[in-house]
Protein backbone atom coordinates (compact mmCIF):
# COMPACT_ATOMS: atom_id res chain seq x y z
CA UNK A 1 0.00 0.00 0.00
CA UNK A 2 1.78 3.19 -1.22
CA UNK A 3 0.14 6.31 0.89
CA UNK A 4 1.19 9.75 0.39
CA UNK A 5 1.67 13.01 2.80
CA UNK A 6 -1.54 14.66 1.70
CA UNK A 7 -1.48 18.32 2.35
CA UNK A 8 -5.38 19.01 0.97
CA UNK A 9 -7.07 21.98 2.00
CA UNK A 10 -10.42 19.70 1.36
CA UNK A 11 -11.43 17.50 0.34
CA UNK A 12 -8.34 16.37 2.67
CA UNK A 13 -6.76 13.43 4.55
CA UNK A 14 -8.78 11.01 6.77
CA UNK A 15 -7.44 8.67 9.59
CA UNK A 16 -6.05 5.49 7.90
CA UNK A 17 -8.07 3.95 10.81
CA UNK A 18 -10.75 4.97 9.71
CA UNK A 19 -10.53 4.09 6.32
CA UNK A 20 -9.04 0.74 6.94
CA UNK A 21 -12.79 0.23 9.29
CA UNK A 22 -15.01 1.16 6.42
CA UNK A 23 -13.02 -1.06 4.51
CA UNK A 24 -13.65 -3.92 6.49
CA UNK A 25 -16.95 -2.97 6.78
CA UNK A 26 -18.22 -2.20 3.11
CA UNK A 27 -19.78 -5.38 1.61
CA UNK A 28 -21.57 -6.93 5.16
CA UNK A 29 -21.88 -4.02 7.79
CA UNK A 30 -21.97 -5.30 11.18
CA UNK A 31 -23.71 -8.50 10.12
CA UNK A 32 -26.11 -7.10 8.13
CA UNK A 33 -25.23 -8.17 4.86
CA UNK A 34 -24.79 -5.14 2.78
CA UNK A 35 -22.65 -1.46 3.28
CA UNK A 36 -24.66 1.56 5.01
CA UNK A 37 -24.97 2.40 1.76
CA UNK A 38 -27.36 -0.27 0.38
CA UNK A 39 -29.41 0.41 3.57
CA UNK A 40 -32.62 2.33 4.16
CA UNK A 41 -32.07 5.31 6.41
CA UNK A 42 -35.46 4.38 8.56
CA UNK A 43 -33.99 0.91 9.56
CA UNK A 44 -33.04 0.47 13.25
CA UNK A 45 -29.01 -0.17 11.68
CA UNK A 46 -28.46 3.00 10.02
CA UNK A 47 -30.59 5.30 13.08
CA UNK A 48 -28.04 3.77 15.47
CA UNK A 49 -25.35 4.90 13.13
CA UNK A 50 -26.53 8.41 12.70
CA UNK A 51 -27.34 8.99 16.67
CA UNK A 52 -24.15 7.46 17.33
CA UNK A 53 -22.58 10.39 14.83
CA UNK A 54 -24.32 12.95 16.85
CA UNK A 55 -23.23 11.45 20.36
CA UNK A 56 -20.05 11.36 19.66
CA UNK A 57 -19.88 14.98 18.13
CA UNK A 58 -21.64 16.22 21.45
CA UNK A 59 -19.21 14.61 23.76
CA UNK A 60 -16.40 15.73 21.04
CA UNK A 61 -17.07 19.08 21.59
CA UNK A 62 -19.57 19.41 24.77
CA UNK A 63 -22.37 20.73 23.21
CA UNK A 64 -25.18 22.04 25.73
CA UNK A 65 -28.65 19.96 25.26
CA UNK A 66 -30.23 23.18 24.36
CA UNK A 67 -28.29 22.95 21.08
CA UNK A 68 -29.35 20.85 17.87
CA UNK A 69 -26.89 18.87 15.82
CA UNK A 70 -27.86 18.50 12.18
CA UNK A 71 -26.49 16.88 9.28
CA UNK A 72 -27.29 18.65 6.09
CA UNK A 73 -26.17 18.94 2.66
CA UNK A 74 -24.84 21.25 0.22
CA UNK A 75 -21.73 22.16 1.91
CA UNK A 76 -20.47 24.85 3.85
CA UNK A 77 -21.75 27.14 0.54
CA UNK A 78 -25.48 26.49 1.24
CA UNK A 79 -25.19 28.00 4.82
CA UNK A 80 -24.08 31.16 3.39
CA UNK A 81 -27.68 31.44 2.01
CA UNK A 82 -29.59 29.24 4.91
CA UNK A 83 -28.24 31.02 8.07
CA UNK A 84 -29.80 34.92 6.54
CA UNK A 85 -32.69 32.80 5.57
CA UNK A 86 -33.47 31.44 8.90
CA UNK A 87 -31.77 34.12 11.26
CA UNK A 88 -32.47 37.52 9.60
CA UNK A 89 -35.70 37.74 11.18
CA UNK A 90 -36.53 40.79 13.21
CA UNK A 91 -34.59 43.07 12.21
CA UNK A 92 -33.31 41.80 8.64
CA UNK A 93 -29.93 43.03 9.39
CA UNK A 94 -26.34 41.52 10.10
CA UNK A 95 -22.99 41.77 10.67
CA UNK A 96 -20.71 40.27 8.56
CA UNK A 97 -16.83 40.04 9.40
CA UNK A 98 -14.80 40.29 6.27
CA UNK A 99 -12.02 38.27 6.64
CA UNK A 100 -11.53 35.66 3.59
CA UNK A 101 -12.90 35.10 0.64
CA UNK A 102 -15.12 32.35 1.85
CA UNK A 103 -16.36 35.33 4.58
CA UNK A 104 -16.65 37.71 1.72
CA UNK A 105 -19.23 35.09 -0.54
CA UNK A 106 -21.31 34.78 3.15
CA UNK A 107 -21.79 38.40 3.42
CA UNK A 108 -22.89 38.90 -0.24
CA UNK A 109 -25.24 35.78 0.32
CA UNK A 110 -26.71 37.85 3.00
CA UNK A 111 -27.61 40.81 0.90
CA UNK A 112 -30.22 38.75 -0.44
CA UNK A 113 -32.35 38.13 2.64
CA UNK A 114 -31.75 41.61 4.65
CA UNK A 115 -29.13 44.50 5.29
CA UNK A 116 -25.30 43.59 5.79
CA UNK A 117 -23.26 45.58 7.45
CA UNK A 118 -19.31 45.05 7.31
CA UNK A 119 -18.69 44.85 11.42
CA UNK A 120 -14.43 44.87 10.03
CA UNK A 121 -12.67 43.99 6.94
CA UNK A 122 -9.18 43.08 6.01
CA UNK A 123 -9.92 42.51 2.12
CA UNK A 124 -7.71 45.90 1.41
CA UNK A 125 -4.59 43.65 2.87
CA UNK A 126 -4.98 41.03 1.16
CA UNK A 127 -6.57 39.30 4.23
CA UNK A 128 -3.16 38.59 5.54
CA UNK A 129 -4.77 39.13 8.92
CA UNK A 130 -7.62 39.25 11.58
CA UNK A 131 -9.65 42.41 11.05
CA UNK A 132 -10.58 43.70 14.70
CA UNK A 133 -14.26 43.57 15.93
CA UNK A 134 -14.62 46.39 17.88
CA UNK A 135 -17.75 45.56 19.86
CA UNK A 136 -18.73 49.36 20.88
CA UNK A 137 -19.17 49.95 17.02
CA UNK A 138 -22.08 47.08 16.87
CA UNK A 139 -24.45 49.44 18.05
CA UNK A 140 -27.38 49.04 15.75
CA UNK A 141 -30.13 46.49 16.36
CA UNK A 142 -29.12 42.96 14.85
CA UNK A 143 -30.04 39.42 14.25
CA UNK A 144 -26.38 38.34 14.64
CA UNK A 145 -22.68 38.44 14.05
CA UNK A 146 -21.43 36.47 11.40
CA UNK A 147 -17.32 35.06 12.14
CA UNK A 148 -15.04 32.52 9.89
CA UNK A 149 -13.33 31.00 12.42
CA UNK A 150 -10.08 30.18 10.44
CA UNK A 151 -9.71 31.28 6.70
CA UNK A 152 -8.98 28.58 4.88
CA UNK A 153 -7.61 30.15 1.57
CA UNK A 154 -5.28 32.97 3.68
CA UNK A 155 -4.21 30.73 6.38
CA UNK A 156 -5.98 32.70 9.10
CA UNK A 157 -7.77 32.13 12.34
CA UNK A 158 -9.05 34.45 14.99
CA UNK A 159 -6.59 34.51 18.40
CA UNK A 160 -9.52 35.10 20.50
CA UNK A 161 -13.64 34.81 20.02
CA UNK A 162 -14.42 38.34 19.36
CA UNK A 163 -16.71 40.39 21.44
CA UNK A 164 -20.03 41.03 19.65
CA UNK A 165 -21.93 43.54 21.84
CA UNK A 166 -24.24 40.46 23.34
CA UNK A 167 -25.43 39.71 19.82
CA UNK A 168 -26.12 35.97 18.24
CA UNK A 169 -23.02 35.00 16.95
CA UNK A 170 -22.99 32.85 14.01
CA UNK A 171 -19.47 30.64 12.54
CA UNK A 172 -18.07 28.84 9.99
CA UNK A 173 -15.78 26.62 11.69
CA UNK A 174 -15.48 24.37 8.32
CA UNK A 175 -11.25 24.36 8.49
CA UNK A 176 -11.03 24.32 12.47
CA UNK A 177 -14.43 22.41 13.82
CA UNK A 178 -12.44 19.49 16.27
CA UNK A 179 -8.89 21.15 15.94
CA UNK A 180 -9.29 23.05 19.18
CA UNK A 181 -11.69 23.09 22.12
CA UNK A 182 -14.12 26.05 22.16
CA UNK A 183 -17.45 27.16 24.35
CA UNK A 184 -20.11 26.25 22.22
CA UNK A 185 -22.49 28.45 24.16
CA UNK A 186 -20.12 31.20 22.92
CA UNK A 187 -22.07 30.73 19.70
CA UNK A 188 -26.02 30.87 18.67
CA UNK A 189 -24.84 28.48 15.61
CA UNK A 190 -21.67 26.58 13.79
CA UNK A 191 -21.65 25.24 10.66
CA UNK A 192 -19.12 23.04 8.88
CA UNK A 193 -18.78 21.37 5.66
CA UNK A 194 -16.95 18.13 6.34
CA UNK A 195 -14.34 17.92 3.73
CA UNK A 196 -11.83 19.63 5.80
CA UNK A 197 -11.57 18.09 9.63
CA UNK A 198 -14.75 15.81 9.61
CA UNK A 199 -14.70 13.24 6.67
CA UNK A 200 -15.60 12.85 2.73
CA UNK A 201 -18.16 16.06 1.44
CA UNK A 202 -21.54 15.58 1.16
CA UNK A 203 -22.77 16.20 4.80
CA UNK A 204 -22.51 19.53 6.33
CA UNK A 205 -22.82 19.84 10.11
CA UNK A 206 -24.97 22.92 11.99
CA UNK A 207 -24.72 22.82 15.69
CA UNK A 208 -27.63 25.21 16.69
CA UNK A 209 -29.69 27.10 19.85
CA UNK A 210 -32.86 26.13 20.07
CA UNK A 211 -34.08 29.52 20.40
CA UNK A 212 -32.74 30.39 17.27
CA UNK A 213 -34.95 27.59 15.61
CA UNK A 214 -38.33 28.45 13.62
CA UNK A 215 -37.71 32.51 13.44
CA UNK A 216 -38.55 32.70 10.13
CA UNK A 217 -42.61 31.28 9.41
CA UNK A 218 -43.05 29.60 5.67
CA UNK A 219 -39.74 28.95 4.50
CA UNK A 220 -39.19 25.96 2.07
CA UNK A 221 -38.96 22.97 4.14
CA UNK A 222 -35.86 21.93 2.88
CA UNK A 223 -33.60 25.29 3.88
CA UNK A 224 -35.81 25.49 7.39
CA UNK A 225 -33.61 24.40 10.18
CA UNK A 226 -36.47 24.02 12.24
CA UNK A 227 -38.17 20.82 9.60
CA UNK A 228 -34.21 19.24 10.04
CA UNK A 229 -34.69 19.15 13.84
CA UNK A 230 -37.91 18.21 14.40
CA UNK A 231 -37.36 14.97 11.95
CA UNK A 232 -34.00 14.42 13.25
CA UNK A 233 -32.04 15.67 9.90
CA UNK A 234 -34.23 12.89 8.11
CA UNK A 235 -36.65 15.39 6.20
CA UNK A 236 -35.45 13.53 3.70
CA UNK A 237 -33.17 11.18 3.05
CA UNK A 238 -29.55 11.47 4.68
CA UNK A 239 -26.09 11.64 3.34
CA UNK A 240 -25.50 8.49 4.37
CA UNK A 241 -22.38 7.02 4.09
CA UNK A 242 -20.77 10.56 4.65
CA UNK A 243 -22.35 11.21 7.77
CA UNK A 244 -21.48 7.29 8.90
CA UNK A 245 -17.34 7.74 7.95
CA UNK A 246 -17.73 11.01 10.20
CA UNK A 247 -18.66 9.12 13.01
CA UNK A 248 -16.16 6.69 12.43
CA UNK A 249 -13.83 10.14 12.42
CA UNK A 250 -15.48 11.13 16.17
CA UNK A 251 -15.17 8.17 17.16
CA UNK A 252 -11.42 7.85 16.75
CA UNK A 253 -10.84 10.92 17.87
CA UNK A 254 -12.45 10.09 20.94
CA UNK A 255 -10.03 7.34 21.17
CA UNK A 256 -7.13 9.00 20.61
CA UNK A 257 -7.79 12.13 23.64
CA UNK A 258 -10.83 14.03 21.81
CA UNK A 259 -10.13 17.58 21.08
CA UNK A 260 -7.97 18.78 24.26
CA UNK A 261 -5.25 15.78 22.72
CA UNK A 262 -5.66 16.71 18.92
CA UNK A 263 -4.84 20.42 19.96
CA UNK A 264 -1.62 19.79 21.88
CA UNK A 265 -0.80 17.35 18.44
CA UNK A 266 -1.67 21.10 16.53
CA UNK A 267 0.48 23.23 18.65
CA UNK A 268 3.56 21.08 17.65
CA UNK A 269 2.82 20.49 14.18
CA UNK A 270 2.47 24.02 14.06
CA UNK A 271 5.35 25.08 15.67
CA UNK A 272 7.75 23.18 13.94
CA UNK A 273 6.27 24.60 10.46
CA UNK A 274 6.46 28.10 11.90
CA UNK A 275 9.39 28.04 13.41
CA UNK A 276 11.12 26.83 10.05
CA UNK A 277 9.07 29.55 7.87
CA UNK A 278 10.54 31.96 10.77
CA UNK A 279 14.19 31.30 10.53
CA UNK A 280 13.96 30.20 6.88
CA UNK A 281 15.98 32.38 4.24
CA UNK A 282 13.83 31.36 1.15
CA UNK A 283 10.74 30.33 2.77
CA UNK A 284 8.13 33.01 3.83
CA UNK A 285 5.39 32.76 5.94
CA UNK A 286 2.25 35.11 4.33
CA UNK A 287 0.22 36.15 7.24
CA UNK A 288 0.77 38.30 10.29
CA UNK A 289 1.79 36.09 12.96
CA UNK A 290 -0.76 36.56 15.89
CA UNK A 291 -3.52 35.60 13.62
CA UNK A 292 -1.75 32.85 11.57
CA UNK A 293 -4.12 29.55 11.23
CA UNK A 294 -2.66 25.94 13.25
CA UNK A 295 -4.35 24.23 10.06
CA UNK A 296 -3.73 25.63 6.78
CA UNK A 297 -0.17 27.30 6.40
CA UNK A 298 -0.11 29.58 4.05
CA UNK A 299 4.14 30.55 2.21
CA UNK A 300 5.75 31.42 -0.65
CA UNK A 301 9.87 32.57 -1.63
CA UNK A 302 8.88 35.27 -3.59
CA UNK A 303 9.37 33.69 -6.51
CA UNK A 304 6.66 31.99 -8.98
CA UNK A 305 9.34 30.03 -10.71
CA UNK A 306 10.73 28.49 -7.06
CA UNK A 307 7.24 28.15 -5.79
CA UNK A 308 6.56 25.87 -8.88
CA UNK A 309 9.75 23.85 -8.66
CA UNK A 310 8.98 23.51 -5.05
CA UNK A 311 5.59 22.06 -5.24
CA UNK A 312 6.60 20.07 -8.40
CA UNK A 313 9.27 18.45 -5.96
CA UNK A 314 7.61 17.53 -3.37
CA UNK A 315 4.54 15.70 -5.08
CA UNK A 316 7.60 13.76 -6.55
CA UNK A 317 9.22 13.39 -2.98
CA UNK A 318 4.98 11.78 -1.69
CA UNK A 319 4.15 15.40 -0.27
CA UNK A 320 1.21 15.86 -2.38
CA UNK A 321 -1.53 18.54 -2.51
CA UNK A 322 0.57 21.87 -1.78
CA UNK A 323 -0.12 24.58 -3.92
CA UNK A 324 -1.18 27.56 -2.62
CA UNK A 325 -5.01 28.82 -3.50
CA UNK A 326 -4.98 31.20 -6.90
CA UNK A 327 -5.97 34.23 -4.74
CA UNK A 328 -2.73 33.71 -2.43
CA UNK A 329 -0.24 31.77 -4.68
CA UNK A 330 3.06 30.61 -3.51
CA UNK A 331 2.20 27.18 -0.79
CA UNK A 332 -0.26 26.08 1.20
CA UNK A 333 0.14 23.03 3.58
CA UNK A 334 -3.23 22.09 5.18
CA UNK A 335 -2.54 20.52 8.55
CA UNK A 336 -5.71 18.89 9.63
CA UNK A 337 -6.36 16.32 12.42
CA UNK A 338 -5.42 13.50 9.77
CA UNK A 339 -2.15 14.75 8.90
CA UNK A 340 0.22 13.99 11.26
CA UNK A 341 3.29 15.06 13.23
CA UNK A 342 5.03 12.79 11.01
CA UNK A 343 3.68 14.42 7.77
CA UNK A 344 4.84 17.94 9.30
CA UNK A 345 8.45 16.69 10.08
CA UNK A 346 8.78 14.89 6.75
CA UNK A 347 7.93 18.84 5.05
CA UNK A 348 10.20 20.53 6.96
CA UNK A 349 12.79 18.29 6.46
CA UNK A 350 11.87 18.61 2.80
CA UNK A 351 11.77 22.48 2.43
CA UNK A 352 15.34 22.17 4.59
CA UNK A 353 16.49 20.31 2.17
CA UNK A 354 15.18 22.63 -0.67
CA UNK A 355 16.36 25.26 0.47
CA UNK A 356 20.02 23.97 0.42
CA UNK A 357 19.87 22.82 -3.04
CA UNK A 358 18.34 26.13 -4.27
CA UNK A 359 20.36 28.72 -1.80
C1 LIG B 1 -14.22 24.94 2.23
C2 LIG B 1 -14.89 26.05 2.93
C3 LIG B 1 -16.15 26.52 2.51
C4 LIG B 1 -16.87 25.96 1.32
O1 LIG B 1 -17.31 24.70 1.60
P1 LIG B 1 -18.25 23.88 0.57
O2 LIG B 1 -18.60 22.69 1.40
O3 LIG B 1 -17.41 23.58 -0.62
O4 LIG B 1 -19.42 24.71 0.25
C5 LIG B 1 -16.71 27.54 3.24
N1 LIG B 1 -16.10 28.09 4.29
C6 LIG B 1 -14.88 27.69 4.71
C7 LIG B 1 -14.23 28.35 5.88
C8 LIG B 1 -14.25 26.64 4.03
O5 LIG B 1 -13.04 26.23 4.44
Amino acid sequence: MKRVFNFAAGPAALPLEVLQQAQAELTDFKGTGMSVMEMSHRSKEYESVIASAEASLRELMNIPDNYKVLFLQGGASLQFTMVPMNLMSKHQKAYYVDSGSFAHKAAEEAKLFGEVKIAASSKADNYVYIPEVNASLLTEPADYVHITSNNTIYGTHYSKTPDVNGLPLVSDMSSCILSEVIDVSDYALIYAGAQKNIGPAGVTIVIVRDDMLGKVPNLPAMMDYAVAAENGSMYNTPPTFAVYLAGLVFEDLKKKGGVAAIEKIYEQKAALLYGFLDQSKLFKGTCQKPFRSKMNVTFVTGNKETDNKFVMAAEAAGLCNLKGHRAVGGMRASIYNAVTLEAVEALVAFMAKFEKENA
